[in-house]
């Protein structure tokens, strides 16, 4: 078993670096981007060209997308969350690609044990989407995800999503989020980036073992937050 501790402090500079750029470089690819689909509506141009050009604003964006969720005013907006309610609106999310790719998503949460934390949800969902995806991308042929959710003390939940994939080779698992380190061919390699330097932002950390062609293990450990004071226990 491969094993890899993310933690990286050069990165939280250049991400804020990067969510400014792609800030700048959205604006402009706005107006491209109506430009052309202008153009297209008028007809004058190769619809073989439109169809390049429209892949690639889209690709453009997609990086942009990843890069911005990097950007700091967000990560203020902080709240209550329960996470295995979360947990269950992502997997609600992605339902139908995981059918798509014959895979089944387990979700096992200790019963009866509030696990909220304070975050930023709209963050907490799209790492969650990101491990969720490339659990996806490394099960071809399909298989099984297990999410389980464990609060390993009174401070902290350690958040575990178990795939069956491909797995990740020793000599590449410690470049695996680097920024743009991507082992597909129409990767970003932006996604764990993203991910290690939004649960930093949360005062936790990423953690990701593996074994090549057994799967991968991505775990999170997250500092619990107070229950809210309206919170109810089910089955009581
Ligand atoms: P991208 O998905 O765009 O390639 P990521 O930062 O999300 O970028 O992931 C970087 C690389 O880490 C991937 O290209 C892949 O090689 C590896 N990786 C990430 N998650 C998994 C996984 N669950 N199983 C196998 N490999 C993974
Ligand atoms: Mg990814």
């Amino acid at each position: 078993t491969q094993e890899l501790l993310l933690n990286s402090e050069k990165l939280s500079l250049a991400g804020q670096l990067a969510a400014s750029i792609a800030h700048e470089i959205r604006n402009p690819l706005t107006s491209i981007k109506g430009f052309h689909q202008l153009m297209e509506s008028e007809g004058n141009g190769n619809p073989y060209y439109f169809e390049i050009l429209t892949d690639e604003m889209n690709r453009i964006e997609l990086i942009l997308n990843e890069l911005l969720l990097l950007a700091k005013p967000q990560a203020k907006q902080l709240k209550q969350v329960d996470l295995r309610a979360l947990l269950e609106q992502v997997c609600i999310l992605m339902e139908s690609q995981m059918h798509l790719h014959n895979i089944e998503v387990e979700v096992k949460c200790e019963q009866n044990v509030p696990t909220f934390i304070q975050c930023n949800e709209n963050q907490m969902k799209q790492i969650f989407i990101n491990f969720l995806k490339n659990a996806i991308e490394a099960m071809p042929y399909g298989g099984q995800i297990i999410i389980m959710a464990n609060n390993i003390d009174e401070d902290s939940v350690l958040l575990r999503i178990i795939d069956q994939g491909e797995g990740i080779h020793e000599d590449k698992l410690e470049r695996i989020g680097e920024p743009f380190y991507t082992t597909k061919e129409r990767g970003t390699g932006l996604g764990l980036m993203v991910c290690r330097k939004i649960i930093e932002d949360h005062q936790g950390s990423l953690n990701i073992t593996s074994r090549l062609n057994k799967g991968t293990t991505v775990e999170v450990l997250l500092p619990l937050g107070e229950k809210p004071q309206n919170y109810v226990p089910s089955g009581h």
